[in-house]
């Protein structure tokens, strides 16, 4: 059946094929970088193993309910149309605009504040105020900085207090980036750039102390048992968020690798395997914080209740990242709240792998083991305001990852940790 690649098969490596080419990274001061320099292994044949034996090993997760340090909410910034990045002009203020970035600001954060501080830049002004301290006011900053510009960040909130503070901390470039309907050849376009522009800016911070950024496997799992027909359900009757992932930047993922059950951890289930990149949030946004300071940028707690109060401060031109709270400060109605909840276990830092399993995610942060339930559809949590945490949805997902544990496969997990 000819179906189109959603983002959530997307990640999982469904349909990639075509995804060895190798990708140039274009113009480092006139160099081009070729990262991947050989073609992707082929996926390992079930048969390929001995018998008796896993194709791979993993560290058992401990993925109890009694091990939740925290429990945290929040909403993601969702334009149908995508973020906004124009230009306006308000009273004596030039504002440009950075902000609505969905369940993708981390991903996009360096590409799209790549082209506000292009903006910013193109008034002639040196001195420049970002509004916000999240992902796109940080990278904003920093970005200017090093084109030459001084740089005061202006935010009511800093991190770890920042929405972005509360984000998954994976690479999602498209995750409710906009609706497909308003996904333009336009847009289209541009959010190619800003994918492959932040993309080509995080290969430069692996490897670093703490591990602010890294690649980890991930483990998509399946139970094949064959669906029951169902009726569509609502979700699937409201128009479709954009998936622009396999469309328009294949290349960047590698190949999967693919499983049979009984050949590997996780008992009669099927499993697909890829990489894929993470952020370790809290090293990541405290190394931001500390570069922007150590190159001269100024900081300064200030809440704005209205675009009027844009006029007390002495720069001209200003970026504006407030992320969700644009929604207020400017009464754009424009953005949509998507609930999202992370239940946080104690780190393990044996875990080194992600896993996707009956709609739920695990992701394998430094800073606590995370894990999310993600719902049928990205219309899980639309327009859904609320942030008291749920710890019923936060047991489901925890004992859905422990499910993988509790299996009778010669394989299974090691239960030694
Ligand atoms: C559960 C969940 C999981 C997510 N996972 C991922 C992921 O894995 N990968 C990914 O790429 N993205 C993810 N996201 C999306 C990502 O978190 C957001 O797109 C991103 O945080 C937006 O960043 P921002 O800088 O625009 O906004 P924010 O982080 O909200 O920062 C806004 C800044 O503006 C300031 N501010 C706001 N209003 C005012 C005001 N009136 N006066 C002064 N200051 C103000 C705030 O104090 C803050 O400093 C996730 C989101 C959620 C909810």
């Amino acid at each position: 059946m000819n179906r189109s690649l959603g983002r959530r098969d997307f990640l999982s490596g469904v349909g990639l094929a075509g995804a060895g080419a190798a990708l140039s990274l274009g113009a480092l001061e006139g160099c081009s970088v070729d990262v991947r320099t050989k073609a992707p292994a082929p996926p390992v044949p079930a048969s390929a193993q001995a018998p008796g034996t896993a194709a791979f090993q993993v560290p058992l997760i401990r993925a109890r309910p009694d091990r939740i340090t925290a429990i945290t909410v929040c909403t993601r910034p969702f334009r149908a149309q995508g973020p906004r990045l124009d230009v306006e002009r308000m009273g004596s203020k030039t504002v440009v605009h950075n902000y609505g970035h969905g369940g993708s600001g981390w991903s996009l954060s360096w590409g799209s504040s790549t082209i506000a501080a292009e903006n910013a830049l193109a008034t002639g002004e040196r001195n420049i105020a970002v509004i916000g301290c999240g992902a796109l006011g940080l990278t904003s900053g920093l970005l200017l900085q090093r084109a030459g510009a001084h740089v005061t960040i202006y935010a009511k909130d800093l991190p770890p207090n920042v929405r972005s503070s509360l984000a998954s901390g994976v690479w999602s470039p498209d995750s409710r980036i906009c609706l497909q309907d308003q996904a333009t050849p336009a847009f289209k376009q541009i959010w190619e750039r800003m994918a492959r522009q932040s993309f080509r800016t995080y290969q430069t911070l692996l490897g670093l102390p703490g591990s602010p950024v890294e690649f980890i496997d991930n483990y998509f799992i399946t139970n094949d048992t064959p669906a029951a027909p169902r009726p569509p359900s609502a979700a699937e009757q409201r128009p479709p968020f954009a998936d622009l992932q396999g469309e328009l930047i294949g290349d960047l993922v590698p190949r999967p690798d693919r499983f049979a059950p009984g050949t590997h951890p996780f008992g009669q289930r099927s499993v697909r395997r890829t990489s894929f990149m993470m952020f370790n949030i809290s090293a990541y946004a405290r190394m931001l914080v500390a570069d922007f300071l150590a190159s001269g940028g100024r900081i300064e707690i200030r809440e704005f209740h209205s675009p009027a109060d844009f006029a007390q401060l002495r720069e001209k031109t200003l970026v504006n990242a407030t992320g969700y709270g644009a929604r207020a400060l400017l009464g754009d109605q424009s953005i949509t709240p998507v609930r999202g909840q992370l239940a946080h276990l104690i780190p393990q830092p044996e875990v080194h792998y992600g896993l996707y399993y009956r709609r739920v995610s695990f992701v394998p942060r430094r800073d606590g083991l995370v894990f999310q339930f993600v719902g049928d559809s990205d219309y899980y949590g639309f327009d859904d305001e609320s942030t008291t945490p749920d710890r019923t949805e936060a047991e489901l997902a925890i004992n859905t990852i422990a499910e993988l544990f509790n299996t009778d496969s010669p394989h299974s997990p090691d239960q030694r940790s």
